[in-house]
């Protein structure tokens, strides 16, 4: 989360009720958070690549909640069938059948992974997704142990917790699930030695890394995974609940590597923004040997999995994503990106790259050595953690100031991430690439920002400090 600015909304909002209630009932960290450096915009309507504030201040959304609004908000399509839904008076949860709408939606999915994938687990999230996999893996190898990759997200409840590096978000929780081994993402050669040593019931990993900063990894390095871990008798899981329902420009990033991992994790767009849902969905032979037998049919499930509102919702967005053909406009617009992007900034000193697929993109900042300047010659202990801590977050005030939204990726400040809905057109991606130039061109070493960020901090506690 970012610490945000904007004066004269940050006052407006902070009287808002909404905002003083949200910090008395839910998080009086968050609303502080936001209040640091005068951040307090309250949002009340979406519609399309569109958010409004509650001043009525118009926002282009390269956010889309972290990867989820993959259709645009208030997809008039996904709103429909949520409307005609809620009309039938269809039981939307039972336990005593099968749910018409959940065997709809598995379905369509194992049609998507060309019945590569044709068994689904159901649940409410992308951690929930993650901890099924988990379990599935076990179960189904009767191993223990995991595999997980420096840099990889995969949520916040135990199970994956304990797969996930960021030292800050798992310490406080510790003890965690004892046998997982983090390793390097995109080392082949320390995950061969990883598998001969620990032979574990899984790696785990995502395609890209999102929250890691929007990495690539080399192409082949999946396969190279689903090699090894064949050999070793041990399961791919792909996370994809951040690459997944078109992102990078397929339905499922790994479909651009001509490898199938053995589960598959999804959740955010899979309810298109508007339902939570997530889906882990797995080999026939694999979920048959862990859940097959009728003594095990309840070792795992949740309440609510399955539901048929949810499931209604994800069988629409499957239905507008290829019927909107936007994996196409992903690939596409995506490449406009990184291509705009790269034209307005390769040179700029303080960007050191630009990378990602489809539109899930990432503005690598701070110096490459051969850009470094006599301040981060001079000054490297005080350069390098300035860009890396704040030049990220502060472009993303400055962007949000300017009516864009974006954030950095939450385990990389340094790199700034677009990720726009899928429906995004050329006209909305040069707006954000000049902004995005416009806002960096006034920062052209680290002094100027550590200037404009203790001028700017200064300003919201003593306010005749002023505006940077
Ligand atoms: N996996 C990945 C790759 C993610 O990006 C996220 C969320 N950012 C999760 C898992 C966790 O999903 P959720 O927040 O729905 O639990």
């Amino acid at each position: 989360m970012s610490f945000f600015s904007g004066s004269a909304a940050s006052h407006a909002a902070q009287a808002h009720p909404s905002m003083v209630s949200y910090g008395q009932r839910v998080s009086p960290a968050l609303v502080r958070l936001l209040s640091v450096l005068g951040y307090g915009r309250v949002f009340v309507r979406a519609q399309g690549m569109h958010l409004w504030d509650h001043s009525g201040q118009e926002y282009l959304d390269f956010l889309s909640a972290f990867g989820t609004c993959n259709l645009g908000h208030s997809h008039p399509g996904l709103l429909a069938q949520v409307q005609q839904f809620l009309t039938q008076q269809v039981p939307n949860l039972m336990h005593v059948g099968p749910q018409p709408l959940a065997a709809e939606l598995a379905t369509e999915l194992a049609r998507l992974t060309q019945e590569q994938l044709p068994m689904t687990l159901f649940s409410n999230s992308g951690s929930e997704a993650v901890e099924a996999a988990l379990k599935l893996a076990r179960i189904a190898t009767g191993r223990q142990a995991f595999l997980f990759c420096a840099g990889g997200y995969h949520g916040n409840n135990l199970g994956a917790l304990a797969v996930m590096s960021d030292a800050r978000m798992r310490r406080p929780f510790e003890p965690l699930l004892p046998g997982c081994t983090q390793i390097p993402y995109g080392k082949i050669d320390a995950l061969a030695a990883a598998l001969r040593k620990h032979k574990p019931a899984a790696l785990l990993l995502e395609p890209i890394q999102g929250e890691g900063g929007v990495v690539v990894p080399e192409a082949g390095y999946l396969q190279a995974c689903k090699q090894l871990c064949a050999r070793h008798g041990s399961l791919l899981i792909l996370d994809e609940v951040q690459t997944g329902i078109g992102r990078t420009g397929k339905m499922f990033a790994y479909q651009h590597e001509g490898v199938v991992p053995d589960i598959l994790v999804l959740a955010k767009a899979l309810g298109g923004g508007l339902l939570p849902i997530g889906a882990t969905l797995a080999r026939r032979d694999i979920i048959e040997r862990a859940y097959g037998a009728m003594d095990r049919v309840d070792l795992h499930g949740t309440t609510m999995a399955g539901n048929a509102l949810a499931c209604a919702a994800a069988v629409a967005t499957l239905r507008i994503v290829q019927e909107e053909r936007l994996c196409e406009n992903a690939a596409a617009m995506g490449t406009l990106l990184q291509t705009l992007l790269r034209e307005q900034l390769a040179e700029h000193p303080l960007v050191h790259s630009i990378r990602g697929r489809g539109l899930l993109v990432g503005i690598v900042l701070g110096r490459s050595e051969e850009k470094a300047g006599l301040i981060e010659r001079l000054l490297p202990g005080l350069a390098a953690p300035v860009t890396r801590k704040l030049l990220g977050q502060w472009l993303s005030l400055r962007l949000l100031e300017r009516g864009i939204i974006a954030q950095p990726a939450t385990h990389r400040w340094d790199v700034l991430k677009l990720v726009p809905p899928l429906t995004v057109q050329p006209a909305q991606i040069q707006r954000v690439v000049s902004t995005v130039s416009e806002v960096l061109s006034s920062y052209q070493s680290s002094l100027p920002l550590l200037r404009d960020v203790v001028l700017r901090a200064g300003g919201q506690l003593w306010p005749t400090l002023g505006e940077p």
